[in-house]
């Protein structure tokens, strides 16, 4: 495969940017190699700056669920960049998005629109803490929800009753308040209230673990969540940022029937546009500037062209659920493919997933928290993945990251990869 391009890109963008580039795991420091520069995409297929083609499965993390470039899509924004790019003022497009997000899922009643899911998370935290008076936070282990500074917490083993952060440059102030329970440990959890009893403003977790390569909340755990917070006054948050609108057009708050207070989007919600929004009860919202005392606010908050190119793709998603039976089932046939794959080769590797979301550990435990995701080989991971970049199929340059499927993939492409993927382990 040419990687001249791309090689040449890499060595200019080092000198000018962290790592050469904008985000650390484009770097493809996790697997080695060079990262491939991407020129443009199309459907189910991205192209680098050397031409080669790649079956996409990382769908830019989420928000090309529809594939790349879908048309309809494409269109509408190009239609309204024509009226300007930004007013810095309210907008009709604002008000029709919010009205269809509070019409697709339940229990948000109102919603605010920022840019990232990171702008999300961290406003959303905010708004559960002005709104209970508390400061305390309790997160899982291996949950990523963004790099605002309370959150870059995971914590060493075991439940932790202070947070210590993971990322030089957060001040301990920041993270104090930040708790970490384990994923599917309602015992963990419960632990934490009972020693912070009135201080736990709310509960954040990812219905399903999708940043830690993909891991299933198990039976009954969100509603153990959901129990928990009632009784102690706490709010239960849902970063929906990757399940939101892919699990299933509600999300996982649809899918698991378990209410949240509230909620976080982005990915997804923004059509490949900067975009994200927290929303959820209408008591807790009235608590956010300019109605009540929380203050938060966006200069590009609710930009034209991100709420179209949302708004398109959110419509096309609401008018079409063949499309969510469509990529479960490509998510399905692949999981049984690599699963075939390796016991076929006897290697006792664990392939994960629900719906379009799929991930394989290098391990033979079963993966349910960060502890046991953490047990997976990681240079196996590395050789995979460049195996599999080489014989064109994109999936995301790290063990712990989830593998996206969208409506454009075929089964063929998903055949087409589980044949490169046997041939790698040897069937
Ligand atoms: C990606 C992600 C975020 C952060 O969103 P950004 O738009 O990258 O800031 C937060 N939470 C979850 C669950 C995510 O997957």
């Amino acid at each position: 495969m040419r990687t001249a391009v791309s090689e040449a890109l890499f060595e200019r963008a080092v000198k000018v940017m962290p790592g050469g580039v904008n985000s650390p795991v484009r770097a493809f420091g996790a697997v080695g190699g060079v990262p491939r520069f991407i020129k443009s995409a199309k459907g189910q297929y991205i192209y680098d700056e050397d031409d080669n083609r790649y079956i996409d499965y990382i769908g830019s993390w989420g928000p090309m669920i529809l594939g790349h470039c879908d048309d309809r899509v494409q269109e509408a924004v190009i239609k309204q960049a024509e009226n300007g790019l930004s007013f810095g003022a309210a907008t009709g497009l604002e008000v029709e998005m919010a009205e269809l997000i509070c019409e697709i899922v339940p229990c948000v009643e109102m919603i605010r629109m920022v840019n990232s899911g990171t702008e999300a998370v961290m406003s959303a935290i905010r708004a559960a803490r002005g709104f209970t008076g508390r400061d305390k936070v309790i997160k899982f282990e291996g949950c990523y929800h963004g790099h605002a500074d309370a959150m870059l917490v995971k914590a060493g083993s075991g439940v932790m009753t202070s947070g210590v952060p993971d990322s030089s440059g957060v001040p301990e102030g920041c993270a104090k308040d930040t708790l970490t329970a384990v994923y599917n440990d309602i015992v963990s959890v419960k632990k934490l209230f009972e020693e912070n009893h009135d201080d736990i403003a709310c509960v954040i977790v990812e219905p399903v673990a999708a940043n830690m390569g993909v891991v299933l909340s198990e039976k009954g755990f969100l509603e153990a969540l959901r129990e928990l917070c009632d009784e102690y006054g706490a709010l239960l948050i849902f970063d929906e940022v990757i399940t939101g609108f892919r699990l299933a057009i509600g999300g996982a708050a649809e899918y698991f029937g378990v209410r949240p207070d509230l909620v976080t989007y982005g990915k997804i919600i923004g059509g490949g546009m900067p975009v994200g929004a927290y929303g959820g009860r209408r008591d807790i919202m009235s608590i956010v500037s300019p109605l009540g005392k929380v203050y938060q606010a966006g200069t590009l908050s609710g930009n034209p062209i991100a709420m179209r190119a949302g708004i398109t793709q959110l419509k096309i998603l609401k008018n079409d659920p063949s499309i969510y039976k469509h990529i479960a089932l490509l998510g399905e046939r692949l999981r049984n493919g690599l699963r075939k794959a390796v016991k076929e080769a006897g290697l006792p590797w664990n392939i994960t997933g629900i719906g379009s979301l799929s991930c394989i550990y290098f391990t033979d435990e079963n993966v349910r928290d960060y502890d046991s995701a953490k047990t997976s080989d990681t240079k196996k991971f590395a050789e995979y993945f460049r195996y599999m970049l080489d014989r064109g199929n994109y999936i995301g340059p790290s063990q712990f990251e989830a593998l996206f499927i969208s409506d454009s993939h075929t089964e063929a492409d998903i055949d087409k990869t589980i044949k490169d993927a046997e041939e790698y382990f040897g069937v």
